[in-house]
């Protein structure tokens, strides 16, 4: 498998997590998924240290931080093993920062982004001391000053540009255009530079852009740090210092093996240094997907095989509670049975979960070694936006999340149990006025 995804000309797509499809990071899953009842998230953690080492080293050179878009996978392993290598964390919401402190992360390597940031969760960070905020609209910055203020304290800012660039992806998980609601115009932006006094507990030496997700092409990356870079300079000549270029996270990762062709993290490196040769400040990058994504499968097993009219259908014990990508995106994920001997004759499925939805479709028309009730399945490069996503829609409890590290697991979020599930509820007792 990893001969089929790695081609030469593109080393930093062979860091494939999975050693075969029968084990991930030296553990058979088959025996894994014997232990622990699927459906069931597992992540390579020799994967993900190996991706954060790549990435290291393409950026050598550069006084670079990494922070770790929570987001992705906010698991508290997945966080601490972050924290032991040194990266850092880009939250965008009070949950974010307490797992990431619960975790180890210390402050001074947590940005805060997000256009919806609330006086609390500002309060919150600032009196943690997290390093920077990156400001999404005047209303927030203003909101920044009033509560820095209040501590007595300089709270670190950029601005988020959005630089109108289109990043070819999904238009879901597009952010850097200007019809989207992230960020402000380099026009507004420079305005607030221009006010800077009006902010006295703001230090405004930072710009921030971040143009969307899953982004497999160089040119809307280099584009953007382009703009961003350009307006740096401008901002210099006029006597605002820039300390710190936050560029996002958004790098791509491989989904479908032979199709998906993910730009070379050292690629993406040299867009960086190109366009912000000269820049004597602080780079950050806030990665999400790429550095987990591939790093995890979702195993589940067949329930049944349903012939139906027109279709076949493998209905699995994984639904679009466990894994919302398909539904919510049409995103492929390759999906392949865990088995040594994978000698079925081709079969042509549709790959459903059990829940009463149509969108519970993880995949149409594929064609599968033919299988059975029982049979392991694994659904590929789920580490990033899986689990984090997930939900106990149709009242199925969250699954389990297991870490791998060269032959051996941790459990690391075990099945939810039913009432994890419904604390919190209760019959409508007490009836109250507001
Ligand atoms: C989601 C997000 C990221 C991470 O995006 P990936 O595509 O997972 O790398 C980084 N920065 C910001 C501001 C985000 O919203």
């Amino acid at each position: 498998m990893q001969a089929a995804t790695a081609g030469p000309a593109d080393p930093d797509a062979s860091t494939h997590a999975l050693d075969d499809d029968a084990t991930l990071d030296g553990v058979d899953l088959e025996q894994l998924a014997h232990r622990i009842a699927t459906p069931l998230h597992a992540y390579s953690a020799s994967a993900i240290r190996q991706r954060i080492d790549t990435l290291r080293q393409a950026l050598a050179g550069l006084d670079a931080g990494i922070c770790f878009a929570v987001k992705a996978n906010p698991n508290l392993a997945i966080l601490q093993l972050m924290a032991e290598a040194g990266v850092g964390a880009d939250i965008v919401s009070a949950g974010e920062l307490q797992r990431s402190l619960h975790a180890g992360v210390p402050p001074g390597r947590i940005v805060f982004s997000g256009v919806g940031k609330s006086a609390d969760e500002i309060t919150g960070a600032l009196s943690v001391g997290i390093a920077r905020f990156n400001v999404e609209s005047l209303d927030e910055l203003h909101l920044l000053q009033r509560l820095a203020q209040a501590q007595q304290v300089v709270a670190a800012a950029a601005v988020r540009i959005n630089p109108d660039v289109d990043a070819h992806t999904h238009a879901k998980i597009s952010t850097g255009k200007s019809e989207n609601k992230f960020g402000v115009s380099i026009d507004e932006a420079r305005c607030w530079f221009a006010a800077r006094s009006m902010f006295p507990n703001v230090r405004l030496d930072g710009l921030h852009v971040h143009i969307g997700s899953q982004i497999l092409d160089a040119e809307p990356f280099r584009l953007a740090l382009q703009r961003v870079a350009v307006f740096w300079r401008e901002l210099e000549q006029a006597g605002h210092p820039i300390a710190s270029i936050d560029v996002g996270g958004g790098l791509g990762v491989c989904y479908r093996a032979g199709v998906d062709q993910p730009l070379a993290v050292t690629d993406y490196a040299a867009a960086i240094h190109e366009a912000l040769s000269g820049f004597k400040g602080r780079i950050l990058l806030e990665p999400g997907r790429w550095l987990v994504a591939e790093a995890g499968v979702l195993l589940t097993r067949v329930i049944r095989v349903k012939p139906g009219v027109e279709r076949c259908f493998l209905v699995l014990d994984a639904a679009m509670n466990d894994l919302q990508r398909p539904s919510l995106y049409d995103a492929w994920h390759d999906i392949v049975p865990v088995r040594a001997d994978a000698s079925g004759s081709p079969t042509t499925y549709d790959i459903v979960g059990p829940v009463c939805e149509t969108g519970d479709t993880f995949a149409r028309g594929r064609v599968l070694p033919e299988c059975v009730a029982g049979d392991l399945l694994l659904i590929k490069a789920t580490g990033a936006y899986g689990a984090s996503m997930a939900s106990t829609y149709n009242s199925r409890p969250l699954a389990a999340e297991v870490l791998l590290d060269r032959g051996r697991y941790a459990v690391v979020r075990r099945r939810q149990h039913f009432d994890e599930m419904i604390a919190g509820e209760q019959p409508a007792r007490h009836w109250q006025t507001p």
